[in-house]
């Protein structure tokens, strides 16, 4: 692999050199006066990131997978019913975290490629009266199909069935990257991570709490010690907190609204247009079923019978020295993702593609080379906002 190349995996993302900085500073001691305004510009930063306008924003040293540990722990108990939908890797992994808990999941069986089943969830929610379903998890954005999920639908279900349960959105993968709107959706625990729309090193678990979710954490019996919210509350930091991480999640935060969230959420999707453009350039398809559901952080590109997606990964890594992300679980070896979130730009992009053309004509995919360049280089120049030719 090669340092100068950017990544093209959907997490950890590319880090801009202006929070690599922000992340590395000394050691400071956190319980001094320097450390309060430091913890509140990351966490009033993050609220404003997922559009909070009430609750608590609460953060762990961990990953992405902490935070659904956190939101699972601190708001249910033992045998409680949750509803959960399993469309790809993530998905899973979030089901297999509430059984490991004991927690009794109904789930949906979707095939990989599909979203979060709205209109089956809202027929579960109006045929459970007794309100047995204390948590609905949605994956905002399934990092291993390439998937984004109607969160506001899924509000929509549970608001027509009059249903109480809480609703837990995984959003690792598209918080930063793709609107999310944490209160006007109903959202009552939000979990995402440093490494991917925040552009940081792993290394923190960031959950948004809304006032529903933290009265429900009042008589949730299940264990938690480390990731207690309670504690959190209390002390702020019951333990050591990652301080170098928290000042970078500041400055991150700052960076994703000074360049405004629309317009964050519009670069990502004119990138991701671009890397589907040259999807349909090389004659391939998106694992996603339909156009609705495509991500703008990450596309999982179908190989065709007999490449292996494993293969193609390394093969990149060992001759571009530049890293796609593999298939995993049930698309194991059938697909290959590109990774399109955090700090890329077009031109970024461009050689990510042209990096997977090659590639791809290595391994014996049938792909014109230039062929996909082409296609996303045409979409750049026709969507591009200049500012010389906007003036003409
Ligand atoms: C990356 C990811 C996770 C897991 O996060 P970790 O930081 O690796 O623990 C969970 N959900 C989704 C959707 C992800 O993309």
């Amino acid at each position: 692999m090669s340092s100068q190349n950017p990544v093209f995996i959907p997490g950890p993302t590319n880090i801009p050199e202006v929070l690599r900085r922000a992340c590395d500073i000394p050691t400071m001691d956190h319980r001094s006066a320097a450390f309060p305004p430091l913890f509140e510009r990351a966490k009033s930063g993050v609220k404003r990131v997922l559009k909070m306008d009430e609750g608590e924003v609460i953060l762990f040293p961990a990953s992405g997978t902490g935070g659904w540990e956190a939101a699972v722990t601190n708001t249910l108990s033992p045998g409680d019913k949750v509803l959960a939908a399993r469309h790809g890797m993530f998905s899973m992994k979030w089901i297999d975290l509430c059984q490991r808990h004991r927690l009794d999941v109904e789930i949906v069986t979707c095939p990989w490629g599909e979203g979060a089943p709205v209109e089956r969830f809202a027929e579960i929610l109006a045929a459970d009266t007794a309100h047995e379903i204390k948590a609905v998890l949605v994956t905002h954005n399934e990092t291993a199909t390439g998937v984004v999920s109607d969160v506001a639908g899924v509000r929509r279900a549970l608001d027509a069935a009059q249903h109480p349960a809480l609703l837990m959105v995984d959003g690792v993968s598209s918080i930063g990257s793709m609107d999310f709107r944490m209160t006007e959706w109903g959202v009552d625990l939000a979990v995402a991570g440093s490494q991917k729309g925040f552009m940081l090193p792993v290394g923190l678990a960031i959950v948004g709490v809304s006032p529903k979710a933290l009265a429900a954490m009042e008589g949730a019996t299940l264990s938690r010690c480390f990731f207690d919210f309670r504690d959190m509350l209390k002390l702020g930091t019951p333990y050591t907190p990652a301080v170098g991480l928290l000042n970078g999640l500041g400055a991150a935060c700052d960076m994703l609204l000074e360049e405004g969230l629309d317009n964050v959420f519009a670069r990502h999707h004119r990138i991701a247009e671009g890397v589907r453009k040259a999807v349909v350039g090389w004659g391939l398809r998106p694992c996603a079923v339909a156009p609705a559901l495509y991500s703008n952080s990450v596309t999982a590109i179908v190989l065709p019978e007999g490449i292996d997606g494993n293969a193609l990964c390394r093969h990149a890594a060992d001759a571009y020295g530049v890293a796609f992300g593999a298939g995993l679980g049930e698309v194991a070896g059938k697909v290959f993702r590109i990774g399109h979130l955090g700090m890329l730009t077009d031109v970024l992009a461009l050689s990510g593609i042209a990096a997977a053309e090659m590639a791809m004509a290595d391994m014996g995919v049938p792909v014109t080379l230039g062929s996909g360049v082409a296609a996303a280089q045409a979409h750049y120049r026709a969507t591009k906002t200049d500012p010389v030719r906007a003036a003409a």
